[in-house]
């Protein structure tokens, strides 16, 4: 373990990976603050990103991380969405708009257009499973 100033308060802590940016108090407010959110969310469905941050106190960067983090997901919260950090187009997940990402992608190696497979092979499962039995 590697002493680490904590990246949000400054205070030293115990670096245990190199994912754990921040000491254990940081930790736990965000912890305190994901709760809230998560529960403000679930009874206010329509929420926008501002009326969030503003009822629960939460900064609307740190919502943006949970949702990056997949702590958060805006399934359930049409109206949940941040600007896409290439174009500003309000998006629900990720860092970047559909556009951005395939123009991003583009030059890159093809593989992720292959695992994109339509739904359509749920039917085909279904028939070899009954057939096996
Ligand atoms: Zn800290
Ligand atoms: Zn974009």
């Amino acid at each position: 373990m590697a002493l680490a100033n904590c990246k949000r308060c400054g205070r030293l802590y115990n670096k245990i990976n190199s994912f754990v940016e921040s000491c254990t108090v940081c930790i736990k407010e965000d912890d305190e603050k994901f709760f809230q959110v998560r529960d403000y969310l679930q009874e206010q469905r329509r929420a926008t990103m501002y009326e969030v941050s503003d009822a629960t106190g939460v900064d609307v960067s740190l919502i943006i991380r949970f949702i990056r983090e997949g702590r958060i997901t805006t399934v359930d919260n049409p109206n949940l969405n941040f600007p896409c950090d290439s174009c500003g187009t309000p998006i629900q997940q990720d860092r970047y708009c559909k556009p951005c990402k395939d123009k991003l992608q583009k030059g890159l190696s093809s593989t992720r257009e292959a695992l994109r497979q339509p739904e359509s092979t749920g039917k085909k499962h279904d028939y070899f499973h009954k057939r096996d039995r």
